[in-house]
């Protein structure tokens, strides 16, 4: 394998101010006021960044409608798709600054920010691909006379995307994709933690072509994110992040009618079955929660192993979790960095002694990293708890940390049953050789991605979301773009 090599410190933080992308322009927030955003491995300052709130996520909305009425709209889907390739060419060419970026303000290792290269260009190579498929469709009817009736696909309008902080150059792209497809326009608002990426991102979408107004980037915390969700001139909210602040955005989102999509949290269960290859499962099981920390929404976190292989598959599993090096980004050899707050890092600890406390017995891990390159930054060793009880916090809750939770089990029909116990219902993992097995499991769990003998596929290609508690709405696939079109019935009289 060809070493990695890290890149130098990105040029946008040539600049230590960061301000907000508007109609075209880098620009202050109205009120001058400015928040921090820090490197979670090392606790240095990264940046301050322009804080937005209501009145620049008026200006901003505003910049969008504009954007909206103007040439853009009236652009061929051709030419929408010319300058999304051309972005997807300089997303590529520039990503390993956009990765940097992440990996200084997320703190995930370099050699996973990396990796989203392949998927940022694919992404937006596919969304190119829909701005020429949009079609309506012409309707044989029964109405008297010779009438005529057709649809008409038009964009919807002012989107508003609010994104999470755990895969920030990805979402921004994901988000960003069907706008640009379907000639809507959005104002972003990245991540308070997490905001450089998508500024650098907004640049790059000017650089391609695409009209000022049509991208907006407003950094901010949670009540520019509340502004954007009850603003009367925004038309649909895609948004993904926490159980909680989905409930929040229905809310506000109620008064004015607008389209929303929620992409939610979870509490996923990842099933191993006795005739499983193991030496298949085993890594896999550990990375479906370990990777990123932990903190990815589709994480395995409720592990059930099959009581005949449960002593045996532990084991295996708890000497592979031992083997995963934890530590420095920028480290080419880093698999797992820290988490990304203080206050997260609390929050996961609190998990951790609540199943101490609970009587689930203690693997591997359960202990904050000290030492020198750990105590300025907020390490978790990598966790995993066994004979946790169905009902115990750590069973139930999202800990959006480097924890698992084992079980096991006897049967397929009872698993089935605790597997889908949780409110939640994002992803599943099913892990067996029966071909019966696999079908019975992936049509039993209720969860909007099955994965079997594999975990945390994406695809461009193949939608993406929750049931339940984990939202709704499907990101990525051919029905994608339909959440961000309005359809409109013609009738034309020919008597
Ligand atoms: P979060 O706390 O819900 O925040 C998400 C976004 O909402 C942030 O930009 C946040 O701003 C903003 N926000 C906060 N309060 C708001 C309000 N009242 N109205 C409107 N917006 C508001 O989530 P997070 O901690 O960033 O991300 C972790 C969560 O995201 C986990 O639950 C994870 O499962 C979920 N997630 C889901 C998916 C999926 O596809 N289903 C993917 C990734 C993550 P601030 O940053 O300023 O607080
Ligand atoms: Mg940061």
């Amino acid at each position: 394998m060809t070493q990695l090599i890290i890149p130098p410190r990105p040029a946008l933080l040539d600049t230590p101010h960061q301000d907000m992308l508007i109609g075209g322009q880098r620009v202050p927030a109205l009120s001058g006021q400015r928040f921090e955003t820090r490197n979670p491995a090392t606790g240095d300052l990264l940046a301050t960044v322009a804080q937005g709130g209501a009145e620049d996520v008026d200006r901003a909305v505003k910049s969008a409608r504009a954007a909206f009425e103007g040439p853009w709209r009236r652009m061929k889907p051709v030419e929408r798709q010319r300058i999304m390739l051309r972005l997807a060419d300089l997303v590529e060419q520039d990503f390993e600054e956009l990765a940097m970026l992440d990996t200084l303000d997320l703190g995930a290792p370099y050699s996973r920010t990396i990796m989203g290269k392949t998927r940022a260009g694919a992404l937006l190579r596919y969304y190119a691909g829909q701005a020429t498929l949009i079609a309506g469709d012409t309707i044989d009817n029964s109405a008297m006379g010779d009438v005529l009736s057709h649809t008409l696909k038009e964009p919807i309008g002012v989107v508003a995307a609010i994104n999470p902080w755990n895969g920030p150059i990805g979402m921004s792209v994901w988000k960003a994709g069907p706008v640009l497809a379907t000639g809507c326009t959005l104002v972003m608002k990245p991540a308070e933690q997490t905001p450089l990426s998508a500024l650098r991102f907004g640049e790059l979408c000017l650089e391609a072509g695409v009209p000022d107004g049509v991208i907006n980037i407003v950094t901010g915390l949670g009540d520019a994110g509340a502004a954007l969700s009850s603003h009367p001139d925004v038309d649909k909210i895609a948004f993904t992040g926490s159980t909680g602040v989905g409930e929040k955005i229905l809310h506000a989102a109620a008064g004015t009618m607008k389209r929303v999509t929620v992409e939610l949290g979870g509490k996923s269960p990842n099933i191993v079955f006795a005739d499983a290859d193991l030496d298949k499962a085993v890594p896999a099981a550990a990375m479906a929660v370990f990777a990123n920390a932990g903190q990815i929404c589709s994480a395995g976190t409720r592990l059930f192993v099959q009581s005949t292989i449960h002593d045996e598959f532990m084991e295996r599993l708890a000497a592979f979790t031992k083997t995963i090096k934890v530590g420095d980004p920028l480290d080419p050899t880093t698999q797992i960095g820290p988490v990304i707050s203080l206050p997260q890092m609390d929050k996961i600890l609190g998990f951790i002694a609540s199943a101490n406390t609970q009587g689930a017995h203690p693997l591997t891990g359960g202990n904050r990293m000290s030492g020198a390159g750990y105590d300025a930054g907020y390490f978790i060793e990598p966790t995993i708890f066994t004979h946790v009880a169905d009902d115990m916090t750590i069973a139930r809750e999202e800990i959006f940390g480097p924890v698992l939770s084992a079980f096991t089990f006897e049967h397929v029909e009872e698993v089935l049953t605790r597997a889908n116990a949780t409110e939640f219902g994002l992803g599943g993992g099913v892990w067996t050789r029966d071909l019966a097995t696999a079908h019975r499991m992936a049509r039993g769990i209720r969860a909007g991605s099955v994965w079997v003998n594999c975990y945390q596929m994406l695809d461009p290609a193949v939608p993406f979301g929750g049931y339940r508690m984990s939202g709704f709405g499907r990101e990525s696939g051919a029905h994608h773009i339909e959440d961000y079109l309005e359809t409109k019935a013609v009738w034309i009289n020919l008597d």
